[in-house]
């Protein structure tokens, strides 16, 4: 059998970085010398090209025609290459994981994000593990066809569903976690593959979204959130979407205007849609009172979602109507595995 080539894309993130001697602080650089940094990939069994952006960025600069950049090299390199490695930072890569995943339709062949919390060329760098295996697990086949048919993300000896993933920790190897949904494959001495959790891919020809609604905006509720400020911050022109980030199973305060507020932005026909601020757990919304008015409200659940599924799947059906013909319900069933 032929060996499984893997298009590698680097986007930039700390994996690439170096220290700037002029600032000491990390900045992308030429993904060239990435490559040279792990000689090892030259060992792997499968061949690898790589591709990166002109101007590698620190994800926090990712925008959603990043996104686009990402979904268009994969879609024009889709027939050619077994799987895919999406090299990316890892403050939004659950943001970015989480959009592809909604871009791509009938998805058949793995896309996997990774990324480092060290530089590759750091002695006790992170990077060539999450490399290394993500390349590994992309080229994973069975019966001549690839095991994972998804978007995941892979870090600290784990592979998650992408659109499930949050990053938690800002210092730690293990810096991502995916609370509402068991991992994929975990890295140990071997690859331990947990079948029953990878989606079954489709058959049908691959489709690419390529549209976002920008016009949103996530508010997370604090106790002493103050009424004349959310009336000016929702009364903006052009508004479409908010995902509101509330307390526990989706609760929020009672008061009166609250819900006034919430009223008169759903029925200028903005999408209010509820997440929880915990990050694992549940939207639901007739447990309490304080969620009940919710619902009456026409508020949307956002049900198991993390905050970066939420706004990306919103950001993904708002970008054109014919996406959906009632929004609360392709709203609240699964696309993409990313409702439990
Ligand atoms: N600031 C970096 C980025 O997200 C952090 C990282 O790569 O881990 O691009």
């Amino acid at each position: 059998m032929k060996v499984p080539n893997i298009l590698l894309i680097y986007t930039g993130g700390t994996i690439g970085m170096v220290k700037d001697s002029s600032t000491s602080a990390l900045r992308p650089f030429n993904f060239d010398n990435l490559i040279k940094r792990i000689p090892e990939i030259n060992l792997l069994d499968c061949t690898i090209d790589t591709i990166s952006f002109d101007t590698p960025i620190d994800s926090s600069n990712i925008n959603p025609d990043n996104w686009v950049s990402i979904a268009e090299i994969i879609e024009s390199n889709y027939n050619i290459y077994n799987g895919f490695v999406v090299l990316h930072g890892s403050d939004t890569m659950s943001y970015s994981a989480s959009a592809l995943s909604f871009m791509f339709e009938n998805l058949n062949k793995p896309v996997i994000f990774t990324g480092s919390q060290l530089p590759i060329g750091d002695l006790r760098t992170d990077a060539k593990e999450n490399l290394i295996t993500s390349i590994q697990v992309a080229a994973l086949t069975k019966n001549n066809e690839p095991i994972i048919k998804e978007v995941c993300l892979y870090f600290e000896y784990k592979l998650f569903r992408g659109n499930r993933t949050t990053k938690v920790n800002a210092e730690h190897f293990k810096a991502f976690d995916s609370l509402n949904f068991p991992k994929l494959i975990e890295s140990g001495v071997n690859l331990e593959l947990f079948e029953n959790n990878i989606l079954s891919g489709s058959t049908l020809p691959l489709k690419v979204h390529k549209g976002f609604c920008k016009d949103v905006l996530i508010l997370k509720l604090f106790p002493g959130i103050q009424e004349h400020i959310l009336r000016q911050l929702l009364s903006v022109n052009d508004l479409k979407g908010i995902v509101i980030e509330t307390y526990g199973a989706g609760n929020t305060l009672t008061e009166p205007w609250f819900t006034d507020i919430l009223e008169k932005v759903i029925a200028k026909g903005v999408k209010v849609v509820n997440v929880t601020q915990c990050l694992k757990g549940s939207v639901k919304m007739n447990l309490y009172e304080t969620g009940i008015h919710l619902k009456k409200a026409g508020v949307i659940s956002a049900k198991d979602m993390t905050i970066e599924a939420a706004i990306t799947k919103m950001m993904f059906l708002l970008s054109d109507e014919s996406k959906y013909t009632d929004f609360k319900k392709s709203y609240e069933t699964p696309l993409r595995g990313e409702i439990s």
